[in-house]
Formats: structure tokens, sequence, C-alpha cells
């Protein structure tokens, strides 16, 4: 009773919860969470790799602390890294396999779930055959599972169906690379980031979704101008030196636009040019429609801000291009990334300290998926077709020949647009959440509803696990072990802190047991192997001599350096900062880059009368992805709770809304009701921003089906919407020189573009 009267009266300080006390390694810490042990490890969330310490009390994971020697934060960790010792008791988690039983999912027993996917696999390959079997994973395992899994998919099941989430935002980054320089692989460092003397980010709020990235500029010595290339004015553009608000969708016509003012200006390395890349004359001539003035009118940037910015591309030492969802996500995703490489060709500002394009990756390995093998390459980017390579393959791990893909298979959308024609029957979605995170969520829905079989595989009970016929309970973070790949190629080494929740098992047990389900298949693919180091070493050999080469990596190396970057080898013992330095040739044929002529078009969805805002999304640095390792997680969820819309004040005072007021949002795909009004100018008229997270106000029931060709990436960021509120419950009407300030610049632009057509067809 004394205790409730002093806590009411605000006497009782809570002095034992919240007690101090003194640890060896990180000083003052909560003594109720004093760990009896640190664990070495890698943040499991996004891309810029931090380094940082688990800390374990009683077998549990109770603390998260960054590493204070760790290249990359040192010391500092983000919101949700601060925190991530909490999703590893999630009441989210899916703690037992599980399958549905009369429609409603119960739990079951491992053999009972290997023999209900292994039996409906075998089936569904022997009626359809074996690309009937599609899998989409994710950009979250660890290499040495991604390694196992692809093994097991494309020469054990034998589909090469198989895709990853990293398709939905690294895609067109890989495409681009390999258009521009022969392969993939990020060129640069996140030294670059202290080193350079301007710093072009392109689509890419670090703020949010990278913060850790910022430590690296406030390093940098030089006073870099920064330049912030967005249609949104975010949390990055507020410290920008120059911030530059793009049109939506017009980032390809800028890049062209400012090559055409560096050749206009006689700005190139002509010597850099001639010694390194093919493709010059025909780029100089396809530039001609890219005017100044014509790019003005596409982009929406005056002419002279255009030029100041392809000054800086030549009268600084070094300039550094990052970008990331931004230019990746869309249709015309792939040339903008080339487009980008081109400017960096043109100048010489590549493979030199604090010069080059550089991606910044979405996911903690996403490069693991890209570098290990699946749809678009098979491992340590062999490409399909190359018979060279596919025998080397077959070789180094021997196997026949016979059953290494000799072609590509779907991607991600066409393996769901191969569902919806009957064409795939099963599907095995590893740790990502399809029903949250892909394009036009209703056809989604109605499309995973034709499949005989649905397997999700995942550490939380996802809204598309609550679709599935089985559930494979996966270990997640902290509770396994291997290696993540950071943005910078840093390999980075992630340890077992706890045993894994209740009746889970690793990414990498699951799969080896699966295996075993299939005649001869694990004694073919994994002769005794039992953990990931099995993985790790043949994957290792395999990468040996390729771009990606981890051959001279070891777990010890990666803890005693606090990650290394590919390649690594005895050449490079110590890994290497950046790629396309004068002693790495490009990897073409004749280890030249390209120059590559790309277009910029209209939107292939544009506003109109019944749709006339542009919808944007993105992320915010408080949750994750589809929420499935955040939504449990308190702080995190008191910071963002739910789905917000940014809207311009002139478009709130014609809804007559205010901030805290709610909306709802239309698309020609379906509606979003009850979303919180954000009134702010970091927004311009007619386009708005919502974040994609949240499941509550589904936003991708709006986005629509526009995809980079040549990637396979969505358009995520412009989608054609209405506004609804209470005092316009029909939404805005707009005359048409005022729909979202764009239909005018898009006819011009569109007839300009035609007009080239023509020219060349002539
Ligand atoms: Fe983790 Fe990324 Fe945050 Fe670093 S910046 S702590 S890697 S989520």
């Amino acid at each position: 009773m004394i205790t409730k009267i002093k806590d009411f009266l605000g006497f009782d300080i809570k002095a034992d919860k919240y007690k101090l006390s003194n640890d060896s390694q990180f000083g003052m810490i909560s003594d109720e969470k004093k760990p009896d042990k640190w664990v070495f490890s890698t943040c499991g969330y996004c891309g810029v790799g931090c380094g940082l310490y688990i800390g374990v009390k009683d077998g549990k994971a109770v603390y998260t602390k960054g590493n204070p020697k760790h290249f990359v934060n040192k010391g500092t960790l983000c919101p949700k890294g601060l925190s991530e010792h909490e999703l590893v008791n999630s009441p989210e988690r899916v703690t037992t396999p599980m399958m549905k039983v009369n429609g409603k999912l119960s739990n079951t027993t491992w053999d009972r779930a290997y023999a209900k996917v292994s039996s409906e696999f075998k089936r569904i390959a022997n009626e359809h055959g074996k690309g009937a079997i599609g899998v989409i994973s994710t950009g979250q395992l660890l290499t040495e599972e991604f390694y196992t899994l692809g093994k097991f998919v494309q020469l054990g099941l034998g589909t090469n169906n198989y895709d990853g989430n990293t398709t939905l935002c690294m895609a067109s980054a890989v495409m681009g690379y390999k258009q521009s320089l022969g392969s993939d692989g990020p060129v640069g460092s996140y030294e670059d980031f202290e080193k350079a003397n301007t710093i072009l980010l392109i689509g890419a709020n670090i703020s949010d979704n990278h913060p850790i990235l910022k430590l690296h500029i406030a390093k940098n010595k030089n006073k870099p101008k920064i330049i912030v290339i967005d249609p949104r004015s975010s949390k990055t553009a507020q410290m920008a030196d120059m911030f530059v608000p793009i049109k939506p969708r017009t980032d390809l016509a800028l890049f062209n636009g400012l090559s055409y003012i560096i050749m206009e200006q006689g700005w190139e390395d002509e010597g850099y040019i001639k010694a390194n890349t093919n493709g010059y004359k025909e780029l100089k001539k396809h530039l001609q429609n890219y005017t100044p003035g014509e790019v003005s009118n596409i982009t929406g940037i005056d002419v002279k801000t255009l030029y100041e910015i392809a000054r800086q591309f030549t009268a600084q030492d070094s300039v550094l291009s990052a970008w990331t969802m931004g230019v990746n996500q869309s249709f015309m995703g792939t040339d903008t990334v080339s487009a980008i490489i081109n400017l960096h060709l043109l100048t010489g500002q590549i493979g030199r300290e604090g010069a080059g394009p550089f991606s910044i990756t979405g996911q903690c390995n996403a490069m693991g998926t890209r570098e290990t093998g699946f749809t678009s390459s098979l491992p340590g980017y062999r490409n399909f077709g190359d018979e060279k390579a596919a025998k080397e393959y077959a070789d180094i791990v021997n196997v026949p020949l016979d059953i290494v893909p000799t072609e590509r298979g779907y991607k991600y959308a066409e393996i769901i647009d191969a569902i919806d024609r009957g064409e795939i029957k099963a599907l095995w979605i590893v740790a990502t959440n399809p029903l949250v995170s892909f394009v036009n969520q209703d056809k989604l829905r109605k499309t995973l509803a034709k499949l005989d079989l649905l397997v999700v595989q995942d550490a939380f009970m996802s809204d598309t696990a609550e679709l599935a016929d089985v559930v494979l309970s996966a270990a997640t973070w902290g509770e396994k072990e291997g290696v993540y790949t950071n943005s910078e190629r840093r390999c980075n080494r992630a340890n077992k802190a706890v045993e894994p929740l209740g009746d889970t098992k690793s990414d990498f047990d699951i799969i080896l047991d699966l295996s075993k389900e299939f005649d001869g298949v694990n004694e073919l693919l994994f002769p005794s192997w039992e953990k990931p180091i099995d993985a790790f070493n043949e994957w290792k050999k395999l990468s040996k001599g390729q771009l990606c080469d981890y051959s001279g990596i070891t777990y010890e190396l990666l803890e005693e350096h606090g990650g290394i970057q590919w390649p690594c080898n005895e050449e490079r013992p110590l890994g290497t900062k950046r790629l396309y330095s004068p002693d790495i040739p490009f990897r073409t044929k004749d280890e030249k880059a390209s120059l590559v002529c790309v277009d910029w078009f209209p939107m292939a969805e544009s506003v109109s009368g019944d749709f006339p805002l542009i919808l944007n999304t993105g992320r915010t640095v408080e949750q994750w992805h589809t929420r499935t390792k955040t939504r449990s997680i308190d702080i995190l969820n008191d910071l963002a709770p739910e789905a917000w819309v940014d809207i311009n004040p002139s478009d709130a005072d014609k809804l007559e809304v205010k901030s805290g007021d709610r909306i709802s949002l239309s698309s020609a795909r379906g509606r979003v009701e009850d979303v919180v009004v954000r009134v702010t100018q970091s927004v311009a008229p007619s386009t708005v921003f919502v974040p994609f997270h949240f499941n509550t106000q589904l936003v991708n029931t709006l986005t629509n089906e526009s995809f980079c060709p040549k990637s396979g990436e969505p358009n995520f960021k412009q989608t054609a919407i209405q506004l609804h509120s209470h005092s316009c419950p029909d939404g805005l009407e707009f005359k048409e020189d005022e729909i979202s300030g764009v239909i005018e610049h898009v006819k011009t632009a569109y007839e300009g573009i035609k007009r080239k057509e023509k020219e060349l067809s002539v």
C-alpha cells in the first residue's frame, strides 16, 4: 500500500528497476538487464551493416550495444538496432511448425510438415514439371543459408523460378551495374563518404533509412558539398547544401541532361574515356535531344542549376553519387542507374578514393542473395548460358553438369503472373511478406489463392504466413550463425547468442532437413554438411577468382577486423576498398565499361482528373519493412504507431483538413481508409507521401503493376491517386494544367521523345 501511495504521489523513483551497474565492456548499464555475456554480431535489419554485441542473461537476449571498434558504426546504432534484442522473444514469433487443417492453421511436427511439403512438391513436379514450383526468398538470411537454399532450389528441386524480395529494392542497381560495368557489385566504400568533395544523394533518404551513414559524412574533413536530388524535402534534404526538388520520375532525363552539358562544355575526361570505356560517340549523338532547355522542362529544375550540378562533376577532385529506392524502384530503374554511371565514366569519377557511383542496399544481406545465385545468375555472379561457368560450377560442387540450369527463371513479378496463369502451382516463401510489400494487393491476394500449395518459412506470423498451407517455423537473428554482406561489400560476422525459440530451427537446418525428403538430394548436394561453416567453405571455393571473391575470408578474420570487403584472396588478404581501380578491370570481354544510351519516358500511369495526385511511398527509421520484426517492439511502435499521409498545405486547404485529421486515399485499384494527416511543406503540391510498412493502412492496395523491363523492379514511387476528406468525399478537382504540375511537362516532353524516336528511325 505504501509503495502504491508513493507511486501515486511520484515519490517512488523505482530505484531497483532503474538501478545502474558497472559493466567491464560498456560502463554503466541497467543492473536489471546486466548480461552474463556479450556476443559479437552484426545488425540484422538494414544494409548499413552495423557491428554490435548482443547481451545475454539467463539464456535470453536482453541488450544490444553498438560495437565501438567497428568501422561501420563506431559504437552507434539507430533505434531499430538498439532494440533489436526485443525481436527475439516477440509474441509475433512462430514457435512451432504449422499446417492448415479444415482451413485453419494448427501446430504440427517437423516430420509432418516436411512430409507434406515434399510430397506436394513431388506431385506438382510430376504433374506439371519442375518449373511449377516457385520460390521467393529475402535479403534477411545469412549468406550460408542463401547459398544452401539456392543450391537446393536450383540443383535439387530443379526449378530456376527462384527470386528474392531484393528484386523489390535492388534489382535495378544489379542490372544497371551489369549493363554498364559488366557485373553486379557495388563499386565504392563508406570511406568514400569521408573523402569525397561532392556527395550527391539521389532518391536516398539516408536520415530515415540508413542513418548511420551520416556519421561517415560527418567525418569528412573536406567539408563536402552535399546535393540532395529528391521530389520530397525529406529529413536528408534538410542537411543539403543544395536541395534539388525534381519532378517525380524524371531522374533519368536529369542525368542524361547533365551528361549533355558535360560534353557540350568539354568537361569530360577524355583520357579516362578513351582508355576505359566504349560507346562515347554513340552517347554523344544520343544525348542531342537532352538539351538543358528540354531537360529543365521535363525535370522542373532550372537551367542554371543543371549547369551547376554538371560543374560539380568536373570541378572537384572526387564526386560520390549514392542512391537508393528513389532510383531503383522505377519502371526505368536499370537505365537510370546506367545514366548515373555514365556521368562517372565520362568524368573518370570512379575507382578512386571518394569517387564513384554507389548503390546503398536496403536489407542486411541483400548482397548475399545476389552473390550466391538466384533468378539472375548462378553462384558467384556466373551468368546463365555461359557453358564454361556452368561446368566450373558443376566441377567445384561435384554434381552432374546437366542439372545446372542453363537459363534464368522468372523474376518475382513473373512468378506472381505465372501463378495467376496457373503455370506455377506451389510457392515457397522464405522470410518475406508479399501481402504487405508487393504492388496491387487485392489482385495479389486473389492470385495466391489459386496455388495448390503455399509454404511460408518465417520466424514471425506474417500476413502471408496466415494464408499458408504449411508454416515452417524459423529461428531468427541472434539464434543462428553465419555472415552478412553490407552495401560496401563488407562481409560481417553474425554469431548465435541464444538457442532458437520453442520448436524453431535455423533456415540452414530447415533446408538441409527438407532436402533429405528427396531421394539422393541431400547426399549429392550436402554430403556430410552439418554446420553453416560447411556451406561457407564451399561458397569460398566457388567464389574464388570471381569478382565477389571470398576465398581469403575466415570467420576469425571477420571478428578481428570488424568485417572485410570482398574481393578478399591471397593477393588481397584484408579485402578491397573499391572496385575498378586501375588494377581491377571492368568485367567485360575487353575490360572496358559501356557508356550506355538510355532514354527517359513518361510514366505508364499518368495523373488524370479522377486521380490527380502522385503518391510516393517509402520508409521511416522506426519501423522495418512490413513490421513483422518491429510491430511488437514498444519503443518503435510508440514512435511510429501507424501510417500517415504527408500533404502540402495547399492541398490540405482544399480538403479542409489539418494535421491529425483522417482521410482516405484511392487509386484505380483500391482504397485505403483512415490515414492520419500531416500537413507539411516537405511534399510539393499535388504530391503525397505514405510509409508502406503498415498492414492496417495497406498502401500497396493502391500501387500499380508497372515494372522495369530489365530488372523486374516495381515502380513503387509514383501512383496516381485521389484524396477524400469529410468535406471533399469525392476528392479534389483540378484544372488540367494544375494536375500535379506534371501534365504539362509530360505532354511537351512526350512529344519531344516521340520526335526523337521518329528522327532515329529515319
Ligand atoms: Fe541496424 Fe541499419 Fe540501424 Fe545500423 S543503421 S543499427 S544496420 S538498422
